[in-house]
């Protein structure tokens, strides 16, 4: 599953899942753009990269303004010459019960987990198609396909994304470009560490591997599918959850 030659973009990548998903990528030989609304952190994994010799290069970008967008996948064409790899990570959570959920925290968390990816796939797609070849890689969770007190807004953006993955496979499957989902169960990252002793609990009593997954459980999965071998997989919701649902 080499993927030299290949150019990546993953969002939110300046930690968590995305840091590991694009360190993954680097070390099978990928050029990767590490795009996060915090120029630090993506500056850091981008040095991190270059620093093993790979290659790599840190765009700031905010995934809900659309002039954001554009100006990272120009920049990215500019500077690689395509882009083969989309990995929509970018992700926040904004949790209380439905009575009590604001406007404000349903907005905010349906536009980066969901308008967010798909003004990724919009702006990314054209370079894909005229290519011929191109992998979309979208991360939901779960909490999508079967819920999560204290998450309406996670969920239905999660939701959501799985939609906009197997409409986008369908719409680009004739030009050999895929798109997929990967379900994530519960992942140590700074997402999950912010969760209450009690919750964290009751996670693990519902995963029947019995421990928490890591990032790198994430990275490798979406490694699989951004390769060549994984041609024939498309419009796919892969969990990656220690059992935690089985369909
Ligand atoms: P994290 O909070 O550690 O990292 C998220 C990253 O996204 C951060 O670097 C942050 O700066 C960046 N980001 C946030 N808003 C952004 C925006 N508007 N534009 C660009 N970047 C932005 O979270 P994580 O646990 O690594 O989660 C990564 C993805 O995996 C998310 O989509 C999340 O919903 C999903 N996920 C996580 C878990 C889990 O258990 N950790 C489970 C299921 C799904």
């Amino acid at each position: 599953m080499n993927l030299s030659k290949k150019v990546a973009i993953v969002t939110g990548s300046g930690q968590g899942i995305g840091r590991e998903i694009a360190l993954t990528l680097a070390g099978r030989g990928a050029s990767v753009v590490i795009s996060d609304i915090n120029p630090a952190t993506a500056g850091d994994v981008a040095t991190e990269i270059k620093a093993s010799n790979g290659k790599s290069m840190a765009i700031t970008a905010d995934v809900t303004v659309q002039e954001e967008v554009a100006s990272l996948i120009d920049q990215t064409a500019g500077a690689f010459g395509q882009i083969d790899i989309l990995v929509n990570n970018a992700g926040i959570t904004r949790d209380t019960l439905l009575m009590r959920m604001s406007g404000e925290d349903w907005d905010q968390v349906l536009l980066t987990n969901l308008k967010g990816a798909f003004l990724c796939t919009q702006a990314v797609v054209r370079h894909m198609l005229k290519q011929r070849w191109g992998r979309i890689i979208n991360i939901a969770s779960i909490v999508g396909l079967i819920g999560n007190a204290g998450q309406a807004n996670y969920a239905a953006a999660k939701a959501g994304l799985i939609g906009l993955t197997k409409t986008t496979a369908r719409e680009v499957a004739s030009r050999g470009v895929t798109a997929n989902v990967i379900a994530p169960g519960f992942i140590d990252t700074e997402m999950t560490r912010k969760l209450s002793d009690n919750a964290k609990q009751d996670f693990l009593r519902q995963i029947p591997l019995g421990y928490a997954g890591s990032p790198s459980d994430i990275a490798h999965a979406a490694a699989f599918l951004a390769s060549e071998e994984a041609r024939y997989i498309t419009g796919h919701v892969l969990t990656v959850d220690g059992g935690m649902v089985m369909l």
